[in-house]
């Protein structure tokens, strides 16, 4: 077993604060990573808080990982020792559903194994995320890092960038569209760029006037404040596709009414109160709402790719691990640019 340093929070209602555990040894197909930098997306302070339902504690949140292998199995050939690695979201899959070979292996048929909050697939041994010092992974669910610098601005693609990159490619957005993004966080700046870098004509859609700058510098050609009502009026029906990465309670249908015949709602956010759709919005113009959750391993490489050869980031601010739940306050109030990640030489 090996030994790890990491954040913790022990209920609901407790800080993340030290706590000590230990990882598998090294396996067959196994890599160890010694993590470098972590994420934290809204998902972290949603599950630490048990707001989607009831949590497994301890619970290590962090999915945004990369980190550098120190150690590999017999087994394994994607990767040697020193090689960049990352992690997202899950660590394991079924691997013979249907979704599973599609490379779909986040929407498993028997369900991804989270890479916190969840068990192996031996359904006794919790899993642990990425604040913390060491992970072990399968290669197969392990990315390459193909960045040699900037890597505290690539750990959130391996969240924020896949969740937003997959949906916009499904939807197959590009040239002629007009795209908005709802809220300017995590996810919405990396939406902004992701739409922006395929050529379509990007709307922010914001409740904080204060981001209007930003937004345009990370690629958004127009700015609407979502509460003023005469804005919302008089942008009815203009967009083919709403990314709607709203994490809080709203009004999804002062939304909807913004896209155009046919338009599309690309959801990503997971709000822990259910919406209420209003049905005369979505038919009155043959509206949709298309779900989306993360990306399989194969579309999580291609998103990495192809940030690399775009030069693609996250703006991120880096911050010490001690100071995790003060960041979880600021990401509460709305208030990041536009991303934390916790550099873990300080934990
Ligand atoms: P975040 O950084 O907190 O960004 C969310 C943004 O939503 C805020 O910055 C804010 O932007 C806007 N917002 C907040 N309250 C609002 C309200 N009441 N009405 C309208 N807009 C509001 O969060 P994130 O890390 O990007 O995550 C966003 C959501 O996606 C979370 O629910 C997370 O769990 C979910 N998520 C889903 C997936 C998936 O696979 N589908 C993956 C990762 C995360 P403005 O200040 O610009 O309004
Ligand atoms: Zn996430
Ligand atoms: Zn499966």
């Amino acid at each position: 077993m090996i030994p790890v340093k990491s954040y913790a929070a022990l209920s609901k209602t407790d800080s993340l604060a030290p706590f000590g555990f230990e990882r598998r040894a090294v396996g067959e197909k196994d890599v160890l990573i010694d993590i470098m930098y972590c994420g934290v997306c809204h998902s972290d302070i949603h599950m630490a808080r048990s707001e989607w339902g009831p949590s497994l504690y301890p619970i290590v949140p962090g999915h945004e990982i990369v980190g550098r292998v120190s150690e590999i199995g017999a087994g394994v050939t994607k990767f040697k020792v020193g090689d960049l690695a990352g992690v997202g979201v899950f660590v394991d899959s079924c691997r013979k559903c249907d979704c599973c070979k599609s490379d779909l292996e986040q929407y498993c048929d028997e369900g991804m194994t989270g890479t916190y909050n969840g068990y192996e697939r031996d359904g006794v041994t919790p899993t642990f995320g990425g604040y913390s010092s060491k992970i072990v992974m399968d290669e197969h669910y392990t990315l390459h890092i193909p960045f040699t610098s900037q890597l505290e601005a690539v750990a959130p693609l391996l969240c924020a960038g896949i969740t937003t990159w997959s949906p916009l490619k499904f939807a197959g957005v590009g040239k002629g569209h007009k795209v908005a993004v709802m809220g300017l966080g995590g996810l919405g700046h990396m939406a902004v760029k992701f739409a922006a870098s395929f050529g379509a004509e990007v709307t922010m859609l914001s409740t904080s006037a204060s981001k209007e700058v930003d937004a345009k510098k990370l690629g958004a050609q127009h700015f609407i404040l979502a509460t003023d009502e005469a804005a919302m009026k008089k942008a009815a029906c203009s967009f083919d596709f709403i990314l709607n990465t709203v994490a809080a309670p709203h009004d999804m249908n002062a939304y909807l009414n913004l896209l155009k015949l046919n338009g599309t709602m690309l959801l990503v956010g997971i709000p822990p109160e259910d919406n209420r759709i209003n049905a005369a919005k979505l038919i009155s113009k043959r509206r949709s709402i298309l779900g989306s959750m993360i990306g399989g391993i194969k579309e999580t490489q291609e998103m990495l790719d192809y940030c690399a050869e775009h030069n693609i980031v996250s703006d991120v601010e880096v911050i010490a691990m001690k100071d995790i739940n003060a960041a979880y306050d600021r990401v509460l109030k709305s208030d990041v640019k536009y991303r934390f990640v916790i550099d873990m030489a300080t934990l």
